[in-house]
């Protein structure tokens, strides 16, 4: 199993890549932009991209996804509650923070409890509303990507629609600080941690 993260464009968001380095295949996780770094990126690595997995609907987050889709073919999954969110340029923020409109069609849906396959790997889908309805964690082993829900040293913003304060809180400690203390947390945004670390927070 080998996990790599990409900075991406100019609000430092992580691009996360999940793959099986023998069977050469993986996922690539919140494509957010500048899709000449990701495809350059892949090269190294090695592996066909089997699934394009959307951890939530914010622009920051899907902006390389269609471009992603078309160099790869791979299909693109997000939570139900946020499919409409990649969809509408308003309501995922693009048209607002970035001056131009960002829409990508889901292709599929992922719900808790799912497992996500690739090459010999499985990724299991967490609900984790807060920082918006539809956001999700994904969890293989001791590693977790956790979008914009939970960062180093902090949580993710509540001030957006569909967000809710409440609801990220109940996310974060009852989901996943259920996790044993040594789980390698990969953010959205920032620095890696531990949910040992986190729990220290609150
Ligand atoms: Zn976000
Ligand atoms: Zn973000």
């Amino acid at each position: 199993m080998a996990i790599r993260q990409l900075v991406l464009g100019n609000i430092l968001e992580n691009c996360g890549f999940f793959f099986d380095e023998t069977a050469k295949e993986g996922v690539v996780i919140d494509p957010g932009d500048e899709c000449h770094k990701i495809t350059k990126a892949l090269e190294k690595y090695g592996f066909k991209v089997t699934a394009i997995l959307l951890t939530h609907g914010h622009f920051d987050h899907i902006g390389a996804a269609n471009e992603l889709k078309a160099k790869t073919g791979a299909k693109i999954f997000v939570h139900k509650s946020d499919a409409r969110m990649i969809e509408d340029p308003e309501a995922n923020g693009s048209l607002l923070f970035r001056g131009e409109k960002i829409s990508v069609k889901a292709d599929g849906f992922l719900s808790e409890g799912d497992i996500v396959k690739t090459g010999n790997l499985e990724l299991a889908v967490i609900h984790t509303p807060g920082h918006t309805k539809g956001s999700i964690c994904l969890v293989s082993g001791k590693a977790i990507f956790t979008g914009d829900t939970l960062f180093c040293g902090g949580v993710g913003r509540t001030d957006l629609p569909s967000a809710s304060y409440e609801d990220i809180m109940h996310s974060i400690k009852d989901k996943l600080f259920k996790y044993p203390d040594g789980t390698r947390i990969y953010p959205g945004h920032g620095y890696e941690s531990t949910i040992g670390n986190e729990k220290i927070l609150y």
